[in-house]
């Protein structure tokens, strides 16, 4: 099944100049969203994953059907002041800034195999951030599984982890 034609783009969205990628077509149609949870459960399953880690907010969308197919838990990487309780933080550099994301703490053990997952791989910047704060907490990040990629960004080369895709865009 052809994934692509049930991604529409939206041109000036957030911002002016932007395109963006909407996954709400496919997320609306049954077939499609069915087979991009076989097929990202293929993906993350190659990694041999303890659990998994979902980025918000629609990684987290993937995360569940994933994680519950593949019989293990996951956790959520939030935004800053989202999480209840004791949380590990980690800030990082935007283009214009910083920004921080969260783990609760204790919910993922040290030293297990976690595959982090999310919609779309831009710069890369949110993956790599996510990649570090994980591995403040002592987990083994052994790989990130992505629905689509936008390659002209390069966020691939900023991934320190082995990366799967299922859809590149130019
Ligand atoms: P990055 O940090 O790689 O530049 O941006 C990736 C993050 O921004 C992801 O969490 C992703 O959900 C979100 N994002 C950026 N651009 C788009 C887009 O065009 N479509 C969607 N669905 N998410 C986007």
């Amino acid at each position: 099944m052809d994934l692509k034609a049930h991604i529409r783009t939206i041109p000036d969205f957030p911002k002016p100049g932007i395109l963006f990628y909407d996954i709400s077509t496919l997320l609306a149609h049954a077939e499609a969203w069915r087979e991009t949870v076989e097929r990202l459960a293929d993906a993350v399953r190659a990694y041999r994953p303890d659990v998994l880690a979902a980025i918000e907010s629609r990684g987290f969308i993937f995360a569940a059907p994933v994680a519950y197919k593949l019989g293990i838990g996951f956790t959520m990487v939030r935004k800053v002041g989202k999480l209840p309780g004791a949380v590990v933080s980690h800030a990082y550099d935007l283009e214009y800034g910083s920004d921080t994301l969260q783990v609760a703490e204790g919910l993922v053990p040290a030293g297990s195999r976690v595959v982090l997952i999310d919609d779309l791989l831009a710069t890369g910047g949110t993956a790599q951030a996510s990649v570090q704060l994980l591995r403040k907490v002592g987990a083994e990040v052994a790989g990130a599984v992505f629905l689509i990629e936008l390659m002209g960004l390069k966020g691939r080369a900023r991934l320190d982890v082995p990366m799967t895709t299922l859809l590149g865009y130019e």
